[in-house]
């Protein structure tokens, strides 16, 4: 029921995007009773409210839908299923007895600051955008420096321009998204800046977003200063050489009143951090087996606080196991400890689980680090797929059955990306 919390649960989730929707379902499906999903918004659906152009459900419904649209549909059905949904209630903390039971600490409108008790949890808080401190871009201070995830909200949702003319600092999937949606509204975009020396975004976004509306894309190129004192007047861009140093004497200036910034996401997890689990390095989210269980007995993570997925259909799919291992756990029912180990080889940027179980199927989600054309994906000796090309802003996802590592009798598989041919 919406708004509706109770102080016990079997699995208690946290945030309400897709994977939050999706990891309730799938507890649900596993056989738990009670759930309950916390949201700190005033409303369900996370990134999704303020994606409305067109994109998701591709894979997951096989039809193109726009974020509202594809969250609304788990909306209804968590609500149908009769699962909790509390809005504007903030987790902000979460012990472990000794006896396995959780306690999950909500700061929210209607109650203060009470408590949740529950046999398993779920994280699935999503991210959040890195802003001009990550990267100290040097000058001044002047107001119109947004992320491009808040530029988004301000336009999609709170009918807000950012600016008129706008300069967009990194090529990941939102600011190429921002770069379209600011020309529909009337805006000039003077240009998508990119450090790389190819796109951070899906390639399919480079196409509709900056291809079909003449937006130049300067690849290996950075802004190395913001001018103005109130407001942003201009930004010196500079091309970069291979070890992504500016290059002394190429720079120029590029009249904008607004610069975003598309430079990356980190998963949301303070919370996580808090709590103790072990975070992986590499995705800033945390450690998890193959039933995507963290480091914390009966806690489990799913979509963005996990690692940053490019599509909300994935994100789907792998909180729906997330949330069926979470409902399991909450029935009592303990799955055996993985065995094997997976390492990530030769051009493997991350691998999401850290470690694979023999008895069931599971699904591999990893990242290359450098672009490939074309590329052979190992998995040990067990695997190998041919793949048209690899780069980084597109993940990579690999179904494992158990049949396949009946036949592998080792404690380590490592995960090479080589080019076709090696
Ligand atoms: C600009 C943009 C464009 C995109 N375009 C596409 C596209 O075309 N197609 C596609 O498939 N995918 C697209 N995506 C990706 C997709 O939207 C995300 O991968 C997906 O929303 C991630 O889901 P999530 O549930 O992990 O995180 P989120 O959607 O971020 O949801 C996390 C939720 O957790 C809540 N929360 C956080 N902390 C707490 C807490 N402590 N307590 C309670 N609640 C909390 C947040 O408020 C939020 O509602 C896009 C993403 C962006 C940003």
């Amino acid at each position: 029921m919406f708004g509706r919390m109770n102080r016990k649960y079997d699995v208690v989730v946290l945030g309400a995007g897709p994977a939050g929707l999706g990891a309730a379902l799938g507890a649900l499906d596993a056989g738990a009773e009670d759930v309950l999903i916390l949201e700190r918004d005033e409303e369900p659906g996370g990134i999704l409210r303020q994606c409305i152009h067109a994109g998701f459900g591709l894979h997951y419904f096989k039809e193109e839908l726009t974020g509202p649209e594809y969250g609304e549909r788990f909306v209804t059905k968590v609500l149908e299923h009769d699962v909790d949904l509390a809005p504007n209630s903030y987790a902000i903390g979460l012990a472990v007895d000794s006896d396995g039971t959780k306690e999950v600490r909500v700061l929210s409108e209607k109650a203060g600051i009470t408590t949740v008790e529950c046999a398993s949890v779920v994280l699935a808080m999503g991210c959040r955008e890195r802003t001009r401190g990550a990267i100290r871009i040097p000058g001044t201070r002047p107001s119109g420096i947004y992320t491009a995830g808040l530029a988004q909200k301000f336009v999609n949702m709170m009918g807000y321009l950012p600016g008129r003319r706008i300069a967009i600092l990194g090529s990941g999937d939102i600011g190429l998204i921002m770069a379209r949606r600011l020309v529909l509204e009337g805006c000039e975009v003077v240009g998508v800046f990119e450090i790389l020396p190819y796109s951070n975004g899906l390639t399919r976004n480079v196409v509709q977003c900056l291809d079909d509306f003449n937006i130049p894309l300067h690849l290996s190129t950075t802004v190395t200063y913001i001018h103005g004192r109130d407001r942003v007047e201009g930004v010196t861009v500079s091309p970069v050489d291979e070890h992504l140093k500016p290059i002394a004497g190429k720079s120029w200036d590029v009249d904008c009143d607004t610069l975003l910034l598309s430079i990356g996401l980190i998963p949301e997890n303070e919370l996580t951090r808090s709590m103790g689990a072990n975070l992986d390095v590499v995705t800033g989210g945390p450690i998890v087996s193959s039933t995507l269980e963290t480091s914390l007995p009966g806690v489990f993570a799913s979509g963005n606080v996990l690692h940053v997925h490019d599509l909300a259909d994935f994100v789907t799919e792998e909180a729906l196991r997330g949330g069926a291992f979470a409902g399991e756990w909450a029935r009592g029912i303990r799955r055996p400890r993985d065995t094997i180990h997976l390492v990530a080889g030769n051009n493997v940027a991350y691998c999401v689980p850290k470690t694979l179980s023999p008895d069931r199927m599971q699904v591999i989600y990893m990242r290359c680090k450098q672009r490939m054309q074309p590329a052979r994906l190992r998995v040990g000796e067990l695997l190998e797929r041919k793949l048209k090309f690899v780069v980084p802003a597109e993940m990579i996802s690999l179904k494992i059955r158990p049949a396949l590592l009946e036949k592998f009798h080792g404690d380590r598989l490592v995960i090479d990306i080589v080019p076709e041919g090696s």
